[in-house]
């Protein structure tokens, strides 16, 4: 289902994806110093085009990333779009894929080393890309309260979206897998909600969206910024970005996940507590609809999120 594409960028190459390769000695390799994005292509619900979705903003974070962990000499902004769109199209995508730009610390000027610091270190940037459909159980999730902490905006930023910060997200999604879930929800040290291991999450309380605010130390989701444009759109209900306490989520109506690789995973179970997240007419699936029709190209008023790729 998922396969790698044959082309890859690596410092200013395109090379065959098997052969690029990095050294030992880049710190990122050593320190977790990266930074990266996930992205995905969808085919249009009229199979006639693959678009990008909401690659400008993926970009935008992306550099923001970089720039907080001194990650420069990065492509600008257009460029950097035209770089992705140039792989695609070597690789002719005809179908849903994922693009996976990964910009680094590479090695101690001059070459020497094993500091850990930020400036003085080179910077490089790769990107692979691969066909991929939805992979997360349709018929929803079930997920755990993790007992690890979503690392604190004063440890490793989760704003930004830095490779480091992962070795958190896979230590909460193991124990959620081991007990039996599908993933985990996380904590953040003032005891509220942040974000799942790569998503962030919503619950739907009586007849309200809510999701924790960017204060809560959590990646500042696109697909977050996506239901909540969506709901304010299309459905009629009130959306809240506050502080929410764990005993809210287990008494929750409905709750899910955004992602951009999850997507709107609904979740119907959290520890011992059911929801209602697929029942026929729920607010998530309501939502969930309107996504997968906006990642297809089927809602005008949203085609500016579209970057066509050939
Ligand atoms: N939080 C974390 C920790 C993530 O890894 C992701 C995936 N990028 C998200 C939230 C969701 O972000 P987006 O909707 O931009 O993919």
């Amino acid at each position: 289902k998922q396969a790698h594409h044959r082309w890859a960028y690596l410092n200013e190459e395109f090379v065959e994806a098997n052969k690029a390769l990095l050294p030992v000695t880049t710190q990122a390799f050593n320190y977790g110093t990266a930074v990266f994005e996930g992205i995905r292509g969808y085919l249009s619900a009229d199979s006639r085009s693959v678009n990008i979705f909401r690659l400008n903003e993926h970009i935008k974070r992306l550099l923001c990333s970089a720039s907080l962990l001194m990650i420069d000499e990065l492509p600008e902004q257009n460029t950097f779009k035209e770089l992705m769109l140039t792989l695609l199209r070597r690789n002719e995508v005809k179908g849903n894929c994922y693009i996976r730009p990964i910009a680094y610390k590479r090695n101690l000027l001059p070459n020497s080393g094993f500091g850990v610091k930020l400036s003085g270190v080179s910077s490089g940037l790769s990107i692979n890309s691969l066909n991929m459909q939805s992979y997360v159980k349709q018929d929803g999730i079930k997920c755990t309260l993790s007992s690890w902490r979503r690392v604190s905006d004063n440890s490793i930023p989760a704003r930004a979206k830095i490779t480091g910060s992962y070795v958190n997200s896979a230590l909460a999604m193991e124990a959620a897998v081991r007990g039996g879930y599908d993933d985990a929800i996380m904590l953040n040290n003032h005891g509220y909600l942040s974000e799942a291991t790569t998503s962030n999450v919503f619950i739907v309380k009586d007849g309200k969206l809510i999701t924790p605010p960017i204060t809560a130390h959590i990646l500042e989701g696109i697909t977050r910024d996506t239901v909540i444009t969506l709901a304010a759109t299309y459905l009629d209900l009130k959306v809240e970005e506050r502080d929410i306490l764990p005993s809210e989520l287990l008494t929750a109506d409905e709750c899910f996940l955004s992602g951009t690789g999850v997507e709107i995973s609904p979740v119907t179970q959290i520890d011992h507590k059911t929801l209602s997240s697929t029942n026929p007419h729920s607010v998530t699936m309501v939502i969930k609809g309107l996504y997968l029709q906006a990642v297809r190209g089927e809602l005008n008023e949203f085609h500016h999120w579209l970057t066509p790729v050939y």
